[in-house]
């Protein structure tokens, strides 16, 4: 029996994990259940799946809960954990043997770290982790023993395309792709809902628009990545952490059904893909039995059912933000964790009406000039530095996102800082 602490429990990938583990209650049990505020969403997890631990985040929520917990009887009350701290804490408790790291941005790298330190099998969805701090994720997921297991759906699919030898490696926190029998990774990207939008109607698009994706039902912050193609520029990203490959071995290709979830080119000239139903279940069961295998609930994939499968390169003219990651990434340093901090905040103001859906990529690449221009771009040595370092570049682009169209006037702000 399994323990299994789900943090961001109440969000998309956790209610996903619960789907999944209700499928094996003799194989799994739910130990631990993190959320930040969403106190009826939580409280339905508790009565369901009977953590012994849940952890809040939004202190302000505490009575909330408090008072939908002392409906059950003393027997069935887990303990209560409260605040970022005590919470983020909670992941590297012994008592669990597995961490889902489904918290969303940068607020999930501490738990995802305490979770590697402790040594846990990490399901990682956040993929902020390692783009904001991957050397040091990876470094403390060797030294933690932990293994390390992707649950992104593209990430999921190439390490299911490796070689088992390779693939073990990747759980360790090791790089397998220094192995020369791999060309190249391909990172299959569904294009999002503005594929075939010109893109003078970009300006107008709203948050309710940008949350719509054709494929896939997620969290409205990855939903707005989605649709700048930011999220695939993150996951380019994620891809060189956690598979030691370079800028120049990994390709994106937009492929609109979503039913090929990434591929691996050899040297050979084979090519292998991953296929399935576009249901994150599936790289959860996947991570969850590794080296074995569970059922997960999703439909099996109809051929017959299929019009056919499309690919296209994807525009970078149009979607800028991909190429504002594989530019952080080439550059190397902080670039990462400046793009990255720059989007949250960017698309934070995006969804809160603030700025609209082209000032995302726009706010991302000033906040990358201005770290290069003021010497920000030296990599952090340590999480503490990298979340100081975060912080910083989160209060940049909140201004400039007060004044998009005024950078100049911020920049002679901050420089009198
Ligand atoms: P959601 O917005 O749906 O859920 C986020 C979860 O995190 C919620 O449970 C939320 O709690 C919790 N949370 C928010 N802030 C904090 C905090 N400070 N501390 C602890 N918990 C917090 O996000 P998704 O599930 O869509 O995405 C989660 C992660 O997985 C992201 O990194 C995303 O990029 C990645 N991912 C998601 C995919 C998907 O299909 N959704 C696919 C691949 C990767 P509350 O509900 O109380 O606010």
């Amino acid at each position: 029996m399994k323990r299994v602490g789900i943090f961001g429990s109440t969000g998309s990938i956790g209610c996903n994990t619960l789907d999944v583990l209700a499928r094996h209650p003799d194989a799994y049990r739910v130990e631990v259940l993190v959320a930040h505020g969403r106190v009826d969403a939580l409280f339905a997890q508790v009565q369901r799946f009977h953590p012994a631990v849940v952890g809040l985040v939004d202190v302000a929520r505490q009575e909330a809960l408090l008072q939908r917990l002392a409906s059950l009887p003393a027997s069935e009350r887990p303990e209560l954990v409260i605040g970022q701290q005590a919470v983020d804490a909670l992941a590297g408790d012994p008592r669990l043997d597995v961490v889902v790291a489904a918290v969303v941005g940068t607020a999930g790298l501490r738990s995802t770290w305490n979770a590697l330190t402790a040594g846990k099998r990490v399901l990682l969805a956040n993929k902020e982790s390692l783009v904001a701090a991957g050397d040091l994720m990876l470094d403390v997921a060797r030294r933690g023993g932990a293994q390390l297991l992707p649950i992104d759906s593209e990430h999921n699919a190439i390490f299911q395309c490796l070689p088992s030898e390779q693939a073990s490696l990747v759980g360790q926190g090791m790089l397998p792709c220094g192995n020369r029998s791999i060309e190249s990774i391909v990172l299959t990207a569904s294009g999002g809902p503005f594929r075939d939008w010109p893109s003078e109607r970009f300006a107008g698009i709203t948050p309710d628009q940008a949350c719509d994706h054709p494929n896939w039902s997620m969290g409205r912050k990855i939903s707005v990545d989605s649709a700048t193609m930011m999220n695939k520029g993150l996951e380019v990203i994620e891809a060189a952490r956690l598979f030691g490959v370079d800028a120049g071995r990994i390709e994106v290709v937009v492929h609109p059904e979503s039913v090929i979830h990434s591929m691996v080119r050899f040297v050979d000239g084979s090519v292998i893909a991953e296929l399935g139903e576009p249901d994150m279940r599936t790289p959860i069961a996947h991570a969850l039995a590794w080296p074995e295998r569970i059922a997960s609930g999703v439909d099996p994939l109809d051929f017959s059912a299929l019009a056919g499968l499309h690919f296209e390169a994807p525009d970078m003219a149009r979607f800028p933000a991909l190429r504002l990651a594989f530019d952080a990434l080439e550059k190397g340093g902080a670039a990462p964790l400046v793009i990255n901090a720059a989007n949250e905040v960017a698309v934070s103001a995006f969804l809160g009406h603030r700025i609209g859906f082209t000032d995302i990529p726009r706010a991302i690449e000033a906040a990358l000039e201005y770290a290069d221009g003021s010497g920000a771009l030296v990599a952090p040595d340590s999480i503490e530095a990298v979340l100081e370092r975060d912080h910083a570049v989160r209060d940049w682009t909140g201004q400039w996102c007060e004044r998009p169209g005024e950078a100049r006037l911020f920049t002679d702000r901050t420089s009198r800082q």
